[in-house]
């Protein structure tokens, strides 16, 4: 069988979803693998590369022999119209809100799966491509927080004088928060970090992070069964943001990466706060994507008010591509090493595997997920 690993349309995307390693562990298990060429440049990995790994490098035209199809974003409808009926698409699909896509991918007869919707169980940590990404998200906020600062992030005592160490508040203590915190202190920042839910409050602290919030009653039940954040009250939200508008006066940068599933990200800065930052300040918002937790936080720009600069930049994680790549090989061959028959070396799907449940999107022409349209199973 054929794994083709397509090179992204999107220009502005550079990751792939195939790496040397995973190159190598999909003709372990027995795959033939074929890379449109060029696909690796945006994360720096050559076609030769890809090839002495074991793949062959063809074109596009290449996706029409494919069994299983490799993407970082869901297929356009004019590279679906170059795959055959019955092959199996894997990719982050970014389904909400994109139905008639995905109903568009049901009627090509492909069986799709949406990565980010594995479930965050332990058996599938390997294949979460929300913390994999996110990871490198958090990391990259400090680089892009350190980019447009214009000034050193540790003291540094010198015989020409003291650079004071920069004031870091995190907002948002999940997979990329954690990443920014002790990002923010490899660089030698003095840290400090917020979250709604208790479980963070030691997290923080083990990094080295100063932990900040609104410690009563509700926050000490703000976490699911699940491990997310619940929407807040209004009376906590006020509480918040007074006990946040002081903090953040006396802050050189604020990341924030606050999200609650299936609802807008939280407003957490105000203009109001951002008019209390000096100027030279810099807040970065990883939430712009979802609506964003910064006000005036502008998608895909940086802007400034009031000496303050605004980052929003967009698919963060693919700021790093060459390292987002290589986690999202690993996360998409892991995912697929499941749905191969160990006996007979060839795809054996079985729409009853809790994550084949989760994930997939479309199978036999229709679309199967319940939250998209699918009957409910
Ligand atoms: P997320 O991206 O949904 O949200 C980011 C953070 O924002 C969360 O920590 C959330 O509590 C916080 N937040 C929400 N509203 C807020 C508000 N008003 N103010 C301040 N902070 C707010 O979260 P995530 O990074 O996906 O992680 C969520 C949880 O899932 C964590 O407990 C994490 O450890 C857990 N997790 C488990 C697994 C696994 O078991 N496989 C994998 C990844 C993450």
């Amino acid at each position: 069988e054929i794994v083709f690993i397509a090179k992204e349309s999107d220009p502005n995307e550079g990751r792939v979803a195939g790496s040397v390693e995973s190159v190598k562990k999909l003709k372990s298990l027995g795959f033939d693998v074929v890379v449109e060429a060029g696909a690796g440049l945006g994360s720096r990995i050559p076609d030769q590369e890809y090839e002495k790994a074991g793949a062959r490098v063809g074109t596009a035209a290449d996706a029409k022999t494919a069994d299983v199809i490799l993407k970082v974003r869901r297929p356009s409808a004019q590279e679906i119209s170059g795959y055959r009926s019955g092959a199996v698409v894997i990719a982050i699909m970014d389904p909400y809100g994109n139905e008639e896509a995905i109903s568009a991918m049901a009627g090509a007869g492909l069986t799709t799966f949406a990565m980010e919707l594995m479930p965050r169980i332990t058996r599938a940590q390997s294949m979460d491509v929300l913390s994999s990404q996110a990871n490198l998200a958090g990391y990259q906020a400090v680089i892009d927080a350190a980019y447009e600062y214009d000034r050193a992030l540790p003291m540094m005592m010198t015989a020409a004088g003291t650079v004071p160490a920069a004031k870091i508040f995190v907002m948002g203590a999940g997979v990329a928060g954690l990443q920014a915190i002790a990002t923010a202190r490899r660089l030698g920042a003095v840290v400090s970090a917020t979250d709604v839910r208790p479980a963070a409050k030691e997290q923080v602290a083990s990094l080295g992070a100063k932990f900040i919030a609104v410690e009563d009653e509700e926050f000490k039940a703000a976490e699911t069964a699940g491990g997310y954040a619940k929407e807040m009250s209004g009376e906590y939200q006020v509480k918040q943001a007074a006990l946040v508008a002081e903090h953040i006066a006396k802050q050189d940068i604020v990341i924030t990466t606050a999200l609650i599933p299936g609802r807008p990200a939280p407003r957490l800065v105000t203009r109001e706060m951002l008019d209390s930052m000096k100027p030279g300040s810099v807040v970065v918002d990883l939430a712009v994507e979802r609506g964003g937790n910064i006000e005036g936080a502008e998608a895909g720009k940086v802007t400034e008010v009031g000496g303050v600069r605004i980052v929003g930049h967009l698919n963060v994680a693919g700021r790093i591509a060459a390292s987002a790549s290589l986690l999202y090989a690993k996360n998409l061959v892991t995912f697929l090493e499941t749905m191969v028959s160990k006996e007979t070396k060839a795809l054996a799907l079985n729409m009853e595997d809790e994550l084949v449940k989760a994930t997939a999107l479309t199978h036999g022409g229709a679309v199967v997920h319940p939250a998209f349209g699918g009957a409910m199973r």
